[in-house]
């Protein structure tokens, strides 16, 4: 375990798919991990991160961007529209849009800024009650109410059910953004981005795997 190991076994996924190790981007899944672990994996050169919260997020990356250059942070945790404006500021993308009221607010703040970070449309491809996203049957209106207030939308993100096969969920996820002119797929965790990179995934969410087990105080 550890990154190299993870880059080794991207590259492996790559190859074995017939796609360039450019076409898919690796992002550091840091949340709740210790500052120290995630200054090792910086030290490593890896310069993409994800974090799942707002608050914990703008505690750690301001600081770590001002001291390693070219960090990038992704949002891939659930967005209160209340935290809408802190999150447009501290990350580079936002990958659980799924909502119209997130998506009019993200709007109306990136015309007033001029600025907006990438945008995945989060998709609940397993359908689960507890789970964010718009479900499958939603996702073509979805996405064109997005592009209709000139959202910078670059793709799709899904969390499979974990008692599920992945793959039947990744093949969704493809099968939507395709038909809707998508070139992201933000999918694929620690147990199946390999999986993932098959199914064409071009951004995958990798934590434990990288810095160990998660260790909630
Ligand atoms: C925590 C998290 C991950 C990373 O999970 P691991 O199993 O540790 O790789 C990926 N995606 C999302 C949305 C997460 O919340």
């Amino acid at each position: 375990m550890g990154l190299s190991d993870i880059e080794a076994r991207i590259q492996h996924a790559c190859d074995a798919a017939g796609r360039a190790r450019a076409d898919v981007q690796l992002i550091a899944v840091s949340k709740v991990q210790p500052n120290e672990r995630v200054e090792d994996v910086l030290r490593e050169g890896h310069r993409l991160f994800g974090e799942n919260k707002v608050q914990e997020a703008a505690g750690k990356w301001p600081d770590f961007k001002a001291r390693f250059d070219g960090v990038q942070v992704h949002l891939i945790g659930p967005l209160q529209s209340n935290k809408t404006r802190q999150a447009m500021e501290l990350f580079d993308a936002i990958h659980t849009v799924d909502r119209p009221k997130l998506a009019k607010a993200i709007a109306r703040i990136a015309q007033e800024t001029g600025s907006c970070p990438d945008l995945f449309i989060q998709v609940n491809t397993g359908e689960e009650e507890q789970k964010a996203g718009v479900s499958p049957a939603e996702a073509d209106g979805f996405i064109a109410e997005c592009r209709a207030l000139d959202l910078p939308v670059k793709g799709l993100m899904c969390i499979p059910p974990v008692e599920e096969t992945p793959a039947l969920h990744f093949a969704l996820l493809r099968k939507i953004a395709d038909r809707n002119g998508l070139a992201g797929l933000s999918m694929g965790m620690s147990s199946d981005f390999e999986q993932a990179i098959a199914f064409g995934a071009t951004h995958v969410r990798v934590g434990s795997a990288i810095f160990g087990d998660r260790v909630y105080g």
